[in-house]
C-alpha cells in the first residue's frame, strides 16, 4: 500500500511536471518576440504578425517601443528575438560585439526631406538647423546627399538630433528649418503646412537601405527552422503589402489620419526585400564617407540571406 502510494506521488509529479514543463516550452519554443516602433517602416513586420495570427505556425509578440535607445537596449541585451531597426543603429550594434543578423529590409525608399516653405533649393539650407532622429541613421546620409545637391557639407549647417513625434511641430514653430525621418512624421509635416517635400530619397539615393529586420543569432541558432519561416513569411507579408493592405494594418497600428498615412505610403514599397550585396555595399561605403562609422560590419559577417 505505501509502494501504491509512492508511486502515485512520483505518477502525480511526472505528469505536473510533464504538463508544466511541456505547456511552457511550447509557448517559448513557438513564439518569436519582435521589437518594432510605431512607423510605417516597420508595416512588413506587423503585417507578418496579422498573418501568422490566422496560421498555425510560430506565433509572433510584437514588442512596441517609444525610441530607438530604447528598442536598442532590449535587442542588445536579448530581451527580443529580433527587430525592425534602423540599419545604421544594428551595424553599430553588431560592431560593439552584438550577436546580431540582418535577414531583410525594412522597406524600399520612404524617406523625404522636409523643409520650411521659406526654403526652395538645397543651397538655401547654409546657416539653417536640420533634425535629424539620430546620427546613426539614413536620415542623416540622406542630409549629406541633400546638402551635396546644394553645394554645402555639415559643416554649413546645425544639426539637432530629435525624436520623430516633435519633428513637425518644430519646424512648423521655426525652431528646425528642416527634417528627414522614419515615416509617417514626414507626411505629418506637409499636412499640418509645416513645410514642403524638398528631396524624396529615390531623388537623393538610388536603392536606398533604412531599416532592416534583425534577428539574434541566438534565436537563428537555437531555432534554425522557426528563424527560416519566419524569415520566409516576413517577405511574403511583405509581397503582400499593396497600398490597400498598407492601409488597413496602418489604420490598426497607428494613431495617425488617414490622409496622413496615404500621404507616406505613396512613397514606400515593400515587396522583394532581400539585402543584395551591392545595395549592402553602398550603404556601407556612404557610412564611412559621412563619418557614420570608419569600420561598418562586412556584407559576409552581417548579412544573411540564406536560410
Ligand atoms: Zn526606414
Amino acid at each position: 500500500m505505501m509502494q501504491n502510494k509512492i508511486k502515485s506521488l512520483i505518477l502525480a509529479g511526472i505528469i505536473s511536471t510533464g504538463l508544466l514543463s511541456g505547456c511552457g516550452n511550447k509557448n517559448s519554443e513557438n513564439t518569436v518576440k519582435i521589437a518594432y516602433l510605431p512607423i510605417t517602416h516597420s508595416l512588413a513586420v506587423l503585417e507578418e504578425a496579422q498573418e501568422l495570427e490566422q496560421e498555425n505556425g510560430i506565433k509572433m509578440e510584437l514588442v512596441k517601443f517609444g525610441s530607438w535607445s530604447e528598442l536598442l537596449d532590449a535587442l542588445n541585451s536579448g530581451r527580443v528575438d529580433g527587430a525592425s531597426v534602423l540599419i545604421e543603429l544594428a551595424m553599430k550594434s553588431k560592431q560593439e560585439g552584438v550577436g546580431i543578423k540582418v535577414v531583410a529590409l525594412g522597406h524600399h525608399d520612404g524617406n523625404v526631406v522636409v523643409v520650411s516653405n521659406a526654403i526652395n533649393s538645397a543651397s538655401d539650407l547654409k546657416g539653417k538647423t536640420f533634425a535629424i532622429p539620430h546620427r546613426q541613421s539614413s536620415h542623416n546620409i540622406l542630409l549629406n546627399e541633400t546638402l551635396a545637391k546644394g553645394g554645402l557639407t555639415t559643416d554649413d549647417i546645425t544639426i539637432t538630433e530629435l525624436a520623430p513625434t516633435e519633428m513637425p511641430s518644430a519646424l512648423a514653430s521655426g525652431q528646425i528649418d528642416g527634417y528627414c525621418v522614419a515615416e509617417p512624421f514626414g507626411a505629418m509635416g506637409v499636412s499640418i503646412h509645416a513645410g514642403k517635400v524638398l528631396y524624396s530619397s529615390e531623388e537623393l539615393w538610388e536603392d536606398s537601405i533604412c531599416c532592416g529586420l534583425v534577428l539574434t543569432d541566438h534565436f537563428i541558432e537555437d531555432r534554425p527552422e522557426d528563424a527560416k519561416q519566419f524569415v520566409e513569411n516576413y517577405k511574403k507579408a511583405g509581397n503582400a503589402l499593396d497600398t490597400e493592405k498598407a492601409m488597413a494594418t496602418a489604420k490598426q497600428y497607428f494613431s495617425q489620419s488617414e490622409e496622413v498615412l496615404a500621404t507616406s505610403l505613396q512613397w514606400i514599397s515593400y515587396n522583394n526585400l532581400e539585402i543584395t550585396e551591392d545595395t549592402y555595399n553602398i550603404l556601407t561605403e556612404k557610412v564611412k564617407s559621412y563619418g557614420l562609422s570608419d569600420n561598418p560590419p562586412a556584407y559576409s559577417e552581417f548579412v544573411k540571406n540564406d536560410f
